[in-house]
């Protein structure tokens, strides 16, 4: 189990190297043009908005590289024990700010605390990928509820329960496909990294939805042990 994780690790080492180094080379004339621009924009006299246009899809076009570069950290893969509740926390704690700012209340029920293996980072950037949809699911205000609990043959359920807008059966089977978005600003590629990292640590996720009603996602994941200190 561990050995796979590993071998899963050298094999997103490798593509994560090359898209890397992709994302470096995007970037770094990105953020000349985005200089260039600024340098501009005030000699644009009527026409300052094409600037702000341009500076926008800039960042839109960062903000996209930047979600790949989440597949592609070779030298930060680092397979740990981790508690998972204490993991959990720190994430809701990275999010409290924002979904503060629209009203959106968090909950939780810790069924179990058990210690999870894995690479840290990317299991955080699941569970912010995940909550962000939740909140962004959410106009004005609602609530998520997070929970873990024991299931059997060493696995745990963590459930992300949102009551916003939910998701149209039809539309099901297209989440985690390569930039299926609903949104304006979105990229669609939230819960294709998500399910490709869950997927890696022998878990799966499953989304299920009520439209008007709201979503739950739910992640397994094998556990190394019931509760956190006993390993
Ligand atoms: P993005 O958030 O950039 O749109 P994701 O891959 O994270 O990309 O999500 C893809 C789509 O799945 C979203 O655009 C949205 O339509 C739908 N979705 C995901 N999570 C939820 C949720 N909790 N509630 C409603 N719709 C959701
Ligand atoms: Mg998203």
């Amino acid at each position: 189990n561990n050995e796979m994780l590993l071998r899963n690790a050298e094999k997103l080492s490798v593509i994560g190297e090359l898209a890397a180094g992709i994302a470096h080379e995007i970037r770094n004339p990105l953020t000349s043009l985005r200089g260039f621009i600024q340098l501009l924009k005030p000699t644009l006299v009527d026409h300052q908005m094409y600037a702000d246009i341009m500076l926008s899809e800039l960042d839109r076009i960062n903000f996209i590289v930047s979600e790949l570069l989440v597949l592609a950290k070779p030298h930060n893969v680092k397979i740990k024990s981790l508690p998972l509740v204490f993991l959990l926390k720190n994430v809701l704690t990275l999010l409290a700010s924002e979904a503060n700012l629209k009203n959106i209340r968090f909950h939780t029920a810790f069924g179990c605390d058990p210690l999870i293996s894995g690479e840290e980072n990317q299991l955080k950037q699941v569970f912010i990928n995940v909550i962000k949809n939740a909140i962004e699911a959410m106009s004005g205000h609602g609530d998520v509820t997070l929970t873990t609990s024991a299931k059997a043959a060493g696995q745990v359920v963590i459930t992300i329960t949102d009551n916003g807008c939910g998701i149209p059966e039809e539309l099901l089977p297209k989440l985690g496909e390569p930039f299926f978005t609903t949104k304006d600003n979105g990229t669609g590629l939230g819960l294709m990294i998500s399910r490709k990292i869950i997927k890696d640590h022998d878990g799966h996720l499953e989304v299920s939805s009520k439209p008007g009603e709201g979503t739950t996602v739910k992640i397994t994941l094998p556990i190394v042990a019931a509760e956190k200190g006993l390993s």
